[in-house]
């Protein structure tokens, strides 16, 4: 059948009218998949959720448990028929419990996935390639400017910063969900076990990753109870880039301030936000992984959904793939 008649945009996110259900829907739903738990994909207030377990759970802590009326978990690999439309979850590779979503009827087979990366990761589930005749990716670092570098060269950076101004507190600017995890677990994979200082938004999440498995090591709240005046010399705290200009903030001594984004890249960015220390670290495909993607798994067509679309579009139809921008609105990413 017609790819467009499977799954289409609408300005509610992606539907698909056959099975009456659509993806990552930007507005309150009755029947809604979820790819992930960033805010600009799971939202509250949907009649009914399928996603993962982990993606749930995720909702639940960020919203509380009243987030839908009706939740159904679908675990990776499985399928479940609605309306006669086959709907199956398969590992991201984004953030713990991130999926992409296949979707297939008469013969036809669309892959939405979400969020993506194909970097080495050791807080979520790897990248599966899935076989399909649509392919819709994001597009978020679709520019050939864009090569992240080795995530563990940019915390070496941050402990060679601790090392070289130990009279420093190292403030670390991270997304709740799954960039703040990702750094913990690079920073200790770089073999740094002191205790990592945590703001207070980030405790739930990054509890919920321990109990899932992800090891963090000992993390501690960054509060100053029975501290006199400033301090956290020499320490690394994490928070989000939001709590920097705060109050919060004025309890370090002299704060080095550092942050984790794909974004980071971009030096003019950097700069703007004061970042004294800026560490290349995306949870999105940079350009040549966008391109070995779509390279790997050969669609016949592809869909881009936001993002730098039109660079992306150009170099498929270049490669021979039919490719076409979806200009789908709502989301900007809040974990880059
Ligand atoms: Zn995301």
């Amino acid at each position: 059948m017609k790819a467009d008649l499977l799954l289409h945009p609408t300005p509610a996110g992606l539907h698909c009218p056959i099975g009456s259900f659509y993806v990552d829907p930007v507005r309150p739903v009755d029947r809604a998949l979820i790819t992930h738990g960033h805010s600009d994909h799971a939202r509250a207030g949907h009649r009914h959720v399928l996603a993962t377990r982990q993606t749930l759970d995720i909702m639940k802590i960020r919203y509380g448990a009243g987030f839908c009326q009706q939740e159904q978990a679908i675990a990776f690999g499985d399928t479940v028929h609605i309306d006669g439309v086959a709907v199956s979850f398969h590992p991201a590779g984004h953030v713990l419990g991130s999926a992409q979503i296949a979707i297939e009827h008469a013969g036809t087979r669309i892959v939405v996935s979400g969020d993506y990366k194909r970097g080495d990761d050791q807080t979520c589930a790897g990248f599966e390639p899935v076989a399909c005749d649509v392919f819709i990716t994001e597009a978020t670092f679709g520019l050939p400017v864009f090569h992240h570098p080795d995530p563990l060269r940019e915390t070496a950076k941050l402990l060679h910063s601790i090392a070289q101004f130990p009279g420093r507190s190292h403030l670390v600017g991270a997304y709740a969900l799954g960039k703040a995890q990702r750094v913990i677990s690079l920073i200790r994979r770089s073999g740094y076990d002191r205790p990592i200082f945590l703001h207070g938004a980030l405790t739930r999440l990054c509890d919920y990753y321990q109990e899932q498995g992800v090891d963090l090591g000992d993390l501690r709240p960054a509060t100053i109870e029975g501290r006199k005046g400033p301090g956290f010399e020499g320490e690394i705290i994490i928070g989000p880039p939001s709590a920097f200009n705060d109050r919060w903030a004025r309890r370090f001594t002299d704060p080095l301030i550092a942050f984790a984004s794909g974004w980071m890249m971009v030096r003019q960015r950097a700069k703007q936000r004061g970042v004294e220390l800026p560490l290349v670290i995306s949870d999105h495909c940079d350009w040549p992984e966008l391109k070995a993607t779509i390279s790997e798994i050969r669609p016949a067509e592809v869909w881009v959904t936001h993002g730098r679309e039109e660079a992306l579009v150009r170099w498929c139809e270049l490669a021979g793939i039919a490719a076409r921008p979806l200009h789908l609105v709502g989301y900007e990413d809040e974990g880059d």
